[in-house]
């Protein structure tokens, strides 16, 4: 939703949610209506979506960004596009090659599937080995969780709702399995693309290493809407290790020079600019005690807890924290070895 409480933006929200575009509900995500045409799809605790999706209805078809972890909640996603009357999808985005944000491919598959060709190349290359190696660790991983659930004081709600977070992960992966097949982006997009549409446009940019070695944007400039993929999370920890922090951070940047007012991360609630300044001071503060650590000469491996500092201890996926650091950490001894050649 714009951030916007003038009257006449209030009575045009109002006239859209009685329309009834705005009420459909699904178990796997919220739908909320941005702005004429435009939707967030976010992920709900207890979900499969896992990432969070952007609808835009082109006028005479829909585009998807980013069609979830579960080919079951891209499904849903389906579902709700067909009840809301919109335009058939004929365009599917992916953002970067995560599992999260491609594995609902299979459900749009006779639509353009645009990516950067990294990002195709790396899902061709990590899908095949990646679902082999779910199927040998999910088990493991889905018991540990709910041991780890069943042994849980119950007022440690905070907690509760971590290990739940990563439970439904792995639980959803699993159920996927049945069904799932790999299909691949079919149109690749270099540099920056628009795509035209009879309603609205929007623009796709490259914006390389950053949260992987390639992601992929969507702007609506007319709308100052913008679907950032996982280079924003906002309430959750960021996964660092498939890409370079200093690169995220530049991206980040970047993405401070856009107009933008409404953010959709690929984790977390619909947010704003200032939700990009939160993750630069905590990829500053990732930075930092990895640094401290280094100096004081301890190695990556040595490193089996760190305390998360209270700003973030309410954010989701607390169990990426100590993997950033330790990822940074290997960073920077490779930046001080490659100085010292
Ligand atoms: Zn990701």
């Amino acid at each position: 939703m714009k951030f916007i409480s003038t009257f006449s933006s209030l009575v045009f929200i109002c006239l859209f949610c009685l329309s009834g575009t705005a009420q459909k509900t699904s178990k796997d995500f919220d739908l909320i209506t941005l702005d004429d045409g435009v939707y967030a799809a976010i992920h709900k605790a207890g979900g499969r979506a896992i990432c969070n999706a952007g609808i835009i209805d082109l006028g005479t078809e829909t585009l998807v960004f980013d069609p979830f972890l579960s080919p079951y909640a891209a499904q849903e996603l389906k579902r709700i596009i067909s009840e809301m009357g919109l335009p058939p999808v004929k365009i599917l985005v992916n953002s970067h090659f995560h599992n999260d944000h491609i594995r609902g491919n299979q459900v749009f598959d006779t639509a353009k599937i645009y990516s950067t060709l990294i990002t195709k190349q790396l899902i061709e290359t990590s899908e095949p080995r990646e679902i082999a190696d779910e199927k040998n660790y999910l088990p493991g991983m889905i018991a540990k969780y709910d041991s780890l659930l069943a042994a849980l004081p119950a007022k440690d709600t905070l907690k509760r709702k971590q290990l739940t977070m990563m439970s439904d992960y792995f639980k959803t992966i699993k159920e996927s399995h049945k069904i799932l097949h790999t299909v691949l982006p079919n149109t690749i997009v270099r540099g920056m693309q628009t795509i035209y549409g009879k309603k609205q446009s929007l623009i796709l940019i490259e914006l390389g290493l950053g949260h992987t070695k390639s992601d992929l944007i969507m702007y609506l400039p007319q709308k100052r809407i913008l679907f950032t993929g996982d280079l924003l999370f906002i309430q959750n920890h960021p996964w660092l290790g498939d890409g370079n922090l200093d690169s995220l951070k530049n991206s980040l940047l970047q993405l401070q020079t856009l107009d933008a007012v409404t953010l959709i991360p690929g984790h977390g609630p619909v947010g704003s600019m200032q939700d990009i300044k939160t993750l630069i001071t905590y990829l500053d503060q990732v930075n930092e005690t990895a640094q401290m650590q280094v100096d004081k000469g301890i190695k990556p491996e040595q490193l089996k807890e760190i305390t998360i500092p209270e700003t973030y201890t309410n954010w989701l996926l607390d169990e990426f924290y100590l993997p950033n650091i330790k990822f940074q950490m290997n960073h920077i001894i490779q930046k001080n070895n490659n100085r010292k050649k």
